[in-house]
């Protein structure tokens, strides 16, 4: 795939590799995380309560962010649609659906943290 022209970006993110943004793998890591492996080799280990937190729902944004109760930080299912964005179903009933791009911006690891690839805009 020649260059990266085509995406269209909006509000002034920078497209990311697609390889970036593909996953790989996922796994458990613990009890409390989920492990996902990207297509670029990166690896995120992301913390199931941050991902409920991050549920960009109605009904999760109306909410006041209180401290969920253990069945809404448990996945029952994890899915991957269509290689764009991962479905969750947590064991209290709730469903969430996160982009993967999303997903990848949750990733809190040394290297994400601290070495943000991207310029700031602004500068
Ligand atoms: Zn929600
Ligand atoms: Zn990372």
């Amino acid at each position: 795939m020649p260059g990266g022209r085509g995406f269209s970006t909006v509000g002034g993110v920078p497209p990311r590799p697609p390889d970036a943004t593909h996953v790989e793998r996922l796994s458990e890591v613990g009890r409390y995380a989920l492990g996902v492996l990207w297509g670029d080799k990166h690896d995120s280990i992301l913390p199931y309560r941050h991902l409920r937190l991050t549920c960009p729902c109605e009904a999760c944004g109306a909410a006041a962010p209180t401290a969920p109760a253990p069945d809404a930080e448990r996945p029952v299912k994890l899915e991957l649609i269509g290689g764009r964005s991962i479905f969750i179903g947590w064991a209290d009933g709730h469903e969430t659906i996160l982009l993967l791009d999303e997903l990848r911006d949750l990733c809190r690891c040394a290297r994400c943290a601290g070495e943000p690839d991207y310029p700031i805009s602004g500068r």
